[in-house]
């Protein structure tokens, strides 16, 4: 559903995403972990069609983002680390907003729309608020408008930029269930995330990118095995995998690299 091939972009002169290749198929959750100026924004906004790629490609659904972006679009959500929204609207306008953009509202009546968006409230919590204006809403509740108008079009793929940035536990329950039951009914997921435990809860796979580059990707359990391996490579220590937390781990991979 995601295929990722030979991705780079350069700035200058420093790749800030280097010969990134990933295929990520129909329903899972991948999750883009690595330290402060990895690159994880960098390949989101590719991912999405916001940025141009030095070169390599990117396909969404099997459809070139760089030869047909309206059509690859189509398929995507995206939630961006830092969003912007249009305080002056009410949630239901911000909604109806979003959809235009995506030609939906076309095809369905003033009613269904409505039927649709509140229906999207509900699954975030913010139903009550639906003719509210956002300026009147906290940051939790704006994230999660975002979350609802990202899925408004009903996306085969999320693409989502640290998802859990400034929601309170609830919420951050609430949208771990939502992503797996996204998943679960075929939604593919990328999203980028520095919290550690919430990519070791909702993600099939994590990859770990280090100055640009791919360092290593696999299931939690397969990770912990490369990070292992590579400590033992280099101190001739016996470790057991099994006792690192994906914290651990972290370090043993990114530091290892730096070497
Ligand atoms: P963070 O976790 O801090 O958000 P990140 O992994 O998302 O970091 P990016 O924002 O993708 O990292 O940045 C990767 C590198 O590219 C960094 O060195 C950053 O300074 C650089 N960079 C990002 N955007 C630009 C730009 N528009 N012009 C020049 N350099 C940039």
């Amino acid at each position: 559903m995601i295929e990722i091939k030979d991705l780079t972009k350069q700035y200058g002169k420093l790749t800030a995403v280097d010969n990134l290749t990933l295929s990520i198929p129909a329903g899972e959750i991948f999750g883009f972990i690595g330290p402060n100026g990895a690159g994880k924004t960098t390949t989101i906004s590719m991912i999405a069609g916001l940025l141009a790629p030095t070169s390599g490609s990117v396909e969404i659904c099997g459809i070139d983002m760089l030869k047909e972006p309206k059509q690859a679009k189509q398929n995507i959500g995206y939630i961006p680390d830092r969003p912007y929204i249009y305080e002056k609207l009410t949630a239901i306008e911000f909604l109806q907003f979003t959809a235009d953009l995506f030609s939906m509202t076309n095809s369905m009546t003033k009613e269904e729309f409505r039927q649709r968006a509140e229906s999207q409230l509900k699954i975030f919590s913010l139903l009550d608020w639906a003719d509210a204006l956002i300026e009147s809403f906290s940051h939790g509740m704006k994230q999660r408008l975002i979350m609802a108008a990202a899925l408004i079009h009903e996306p085969k793929v999320l693409v989502v930029d640290e998802p859990m940035v400034g929601l309170d536990p609830s919420a951050i329950k609430m949208v771990k269930q939502m992503l797996i039951e996204l998943a679960d009914s075929g939604t593919t997921i990328f999203m980028s995330t520095h919290t550690l435990k919430i990519a070791e809860d909702v993600c099939d796979r994590i990859g770990v990118i280090h100055k640009g580059r791919l360092i290593a990707k696999g299931s939690v359990k397969e990770l912990k095995q490369q990070a292992v391996l590579k400590r033992q490579a280099k101190n001739q220590q016996h470790e057991n995998g099994d006792n690192v937390d994906l914290e651990q781990l972290f370090m043993m991979l990114t530091e290892s690299e730096q070497i």
